[in-house]
């Protein structure tokens, strides 16, 4: 009898657990945590993450820094391909109010607004005839890196002339905080300032409407997020991995991230993929993520 009873138990259990694991699938599905093949014909758009363009390996290393030779076969490549360069404006367009892209749009990023981004990157892009938009630390303007410092080199970061420079010749400047803080682990009100005040500084420093964000280490929340919007922002970048999708929202973009190690091979399936891979959300974290534990990153995907 008890035998039997096991027996019988047992394919229950294998059921019931199969049954709770498929909901739990379903379920993370349907939040969007766990990578899903976007519908057909849906243009998913690469925007390109990048940090340092830098062929000194004093400055960093390859995980922030992208040697300027691979930068510039980057672009080369994305160039002879048929991508066309757009602007985070008109990304947004195509989100909100499906406003058509060109062919093969590609956006580029840069975080923080280290000056070789001016000697190295923008003679790169000019090249191409690309735009991209530059994510700059307020109170680092002139100075050097020290939101990093300790974990990064001394960066030199462009000054205020660099920045009016880079934006006549038709690179989006914006902002990524006052001092680079984990907005989502200060308190509201810190947030506030630091997402309010660069907005304003910015446009005064540059005499023109500073109109995007990025969250420092990709770190947000719902609270942050909204602030965010009711800044006056338009749209806002993450760290999260993969394409931007007309479902997605302007204030959590996703991003693909761009390392120095990166083989020619790796770019390419990045900027061609149509979901988003766990690996690289762990990769983009950990660089730009302040450290997190494997089980924060682990949660983020379950
Ligand atoms: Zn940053």
């Amino acid at each position: 009898m008890e035998k039997k009873s096991r027996g019988f138990q047992t394919p229950l259990t294998v059921l019931a657990v199969v049954l709770l694991v498929l909901a739990l699938v379903t379920w993370r599905l349907s939040a969007g945590v766990i990578p899903v093949a976007r519908a057909e014909g849906s243009v998913g758009i690469p925007i390109l993450m990048y940090h340092k363009i830098n062929p000194d390996p004093e400055t960093g290393n390859l995980g922030l820094r992208v040697p300027p030779s691979e930068f510039d076969w980057q672009m080369q490549y994305l160039f002879s391909q048929g991508y066309h360069s757009v602007s985070l404006q008109e990304v947004k367009d195509y989100i909100k109010e499906g406003k058509p892209l060109p062919p093969k749009p590609v956006a580029i990023t840069f975080d923080d607004g280290y000056r070789d981004n001016y000697t190295y990157a923008l003679p790169v892009l000019e090249k191409v005839g690309y735009t991209a938009t530059v994510f700059v630390v307020v109170n680092t303007i002139g100075k050097v890196n020290r939101f990093d410092l300790g974990v990064q080199p001394v960066n030199q970061m462009m000054n205020w002339s660099e920045l009016r420079d880079m934006a006549s010749r038709g690179i989006a400047i914006g902002s990524h905080t006052m001092d680079h803080p984990h907005l989502s682990e200060v308190a509201p009100e810190k947030a506030l300032y630091q997402i309010r005040e660069s907005k304003s500084a910015l446009e005064k420093g540059l005499g023109q409407p500073v109109k995007y964000f990025c969250y420092p280490y990709g770190s947000y929340n719902q609270i942050v997020k909204k602030a965010v919007e009711e800044c006056g922002y338009e749209a806002a970048t993450t760290t999260h991995q993969g394409l931007a999708y007309p479902s997605d929202d302007v204030f959590a973009l996703r991003r693909v991230y761009v390392t120095g190690q990166m083989s020619h091979q790796k770019f390419i399936r990045e900027i061609t993929r149509t979901k988003h891979v766990t690996e690289n959300v762990i990769a983009a974290y950990k660089v730009d993520g302040g450290g997190y534990p494997a089980v924060y990153l682990l949660s983020k995907l379950f």
